[in-house]
């Protein structure tokens, strides 16, 4: 349990005149201290070394953000590499292993290093958006163990001076139960959890507005939270905050409150778009990949690809602040995917079916059903197969592997699929 901090150390940690530096002022902020940043990765992380040293790049020469495009991009992908050839952290780690105060574990599996930084930004993502404030009771519905995100956020409430109900995930009756009883104003989850909270609160009889002293809840961290976004305010009058971050590479961007986007965060990073083919930055409403440098002495990642696809604007947003913005995340590449919060890695998938020799194609299926991701598992197996004992073992084995619960299983007819069929296939963009 971390101590609250006093109302003076709060407002210490944000400067809003910072956020709206004239753009050339800001630009030069940000070149000074990528040079600096840089400088520290190269020195102190070897992954980072070794990247410059077979770029053939010397530290020296990344003066501004356009530099950067020196340097090739780092996906997710080798990082789950780097990290199992020379584990834990694949050379990244900037400071001894045992002065971190977390380490996470994502699926891949991935170690995530992370500490007071990464707090700090997301208490100032909430400070920026006014809500939480201290003094509220916070339900925390998100998973505890491994990845990074109940305790985490834990972490912030306690020094923002929140009373903190680690609920955990699941449990919905329970979790309106608490709603109720303890008065909780805000609810800490991924929107569609909360959704189903709020319904299942409805089913039992409760008025959202009226029985409950809920104010916030979130809307990022999945695909259609937009959608659930609009029926958190409209329907149930709630404010809802949302920002961007990976569990590699934390927040890293913020909305402000005006719902206009990302604002990448300065303090924390400097982030890029860039084509995933040619590593170089593209214009603004163009669509590329997140690429993130981080200002950090823990974990200094440099050009880390997240794999998410989005597009930004440079235009000044009408809450004057400066940074950049992120329109809208638009998709994944690589060969990870996100549903319900989780990530699947290709690999995983291909190991939890690897049981399974009668199955000789498998396809992973995202749809929406409702609010809710749906998984469909698509399955071509040899002849006289017994599809029932067969559906449950691989139902069993993927939630022993990936934690998550197929939907559906689907026997397809022998060569449904074609040579180059994709594994894993989002319908949700084209739904939502
Ligand atoms: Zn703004």
């Amino acid at each position: 349990m971390l101590s609250r901090l006093s109302p003076q150390e709060l407002a210490s940690l944000y400067d809003e005149s910072r956020e709206k530096m004239p753009p050339q002022e800001r630009e030069e902020w940000l070149d000074q201290r990528l040079a600096e940043q840089v400088k520290f990765a190269y020195e102190n992380a070897p992954a980072i070394r070794e990247k410059f040293d077979k770029a053939g790049v010397s530290p020296h020469e990344i003066g501004t953000l356009r530099d950067l495009e020196k340097l090739p991009v780092t996906t997710k992908d080798e990082l789950v590499r780097l990290q199992q050839a020379n584990p834990p952290f694949g050379g990244f780690l900037a400071v001894p292993l045992n002065s971190l105060r977390r380490i996470y574990v994502s699926p891949g599996p991935i170690y995530d290093a992370w500490g007071p930084e990464r707090v700090k930004a997301q208490l100032r993502a909430y400070l920026r958006a006014g809500y939480p404030r201290p003094g509220d009771v916070v339900l925390v519905s998100l998973a505890y163990h491994m990845v990074p995100a109940g305790l985490f956020l834990t972490d912030v409430m306690d020094l923002m001076g929140c009373t903190v109900v680690p609920a955990g995930t699941g449990q919905s009756e329970l979790q309106v139960k608490l709603l109720h009883d303890l008065q909780a104003t805000a609810l800490l989850s991924f929107p569609s959890f909360t959704m189903s909270v709020l319904k299942k609160a409805e089913e039992m009889g409760y008025d959202v507005r009226r029985d409950f002293n809920l104010r916030y809840v979130v809307g990022g961290g999945e695909r259609h939270g937009q959608i659930l976004k609009k029926t958190f305010q409209e329907q149930y009058g709630l404010i809802v905050g949302d920002g961007y971050g990976t569990a590699d590479a934390g927040p890293v961007a913020y909305d402000c409150g005006l719902g206009q986007g990302y604002h990448y965060d300065d303090e924390v990073c400097v982030i890029e778009i860039v084509d995933p083919e040619t590593g170089k930055q593209v214009s603004p409403l163009q669509v590329g990949e997140v690429v993130v440098t981080l200002f950090s002495h823990v974990y200094p990642l440099v050009r880390f690809g997240t794999g998410d696809l989005a597009a930004y604007t440079d235009e000044v947003c009408s809450c004057g602040r400066t940074s950049p913005r992120i329109t809208k995340i638009l998709g994944m590449i690589g060969e990870h995917i996100r549903v319900k919060g989780m990530f699947v890695h290709l690999r995983e998938l291909d190991e939890a079916m690897s049981k399974f020799p009668q199955v000789s194609k498998y396809q992973m299926v995202l749809g929406l059903e409702e609010h809710r991701d749906r998984i469909t598992l698509n399955l071509e197996v040899e002849p006289g197969v017994d599809r029932q004992a067969l559906s449950e073992a691989i139902v069993r084995r993927c939630q022993d592997v990936f934690k998550l619960r197929m939907d559906k299983i689907e026997f397809l007819a022998e060569g449904t699929l074609p040579e180059d069929y994709e594994k894993f296939v989002d319908r949700r963009w084209s739904q939502g």
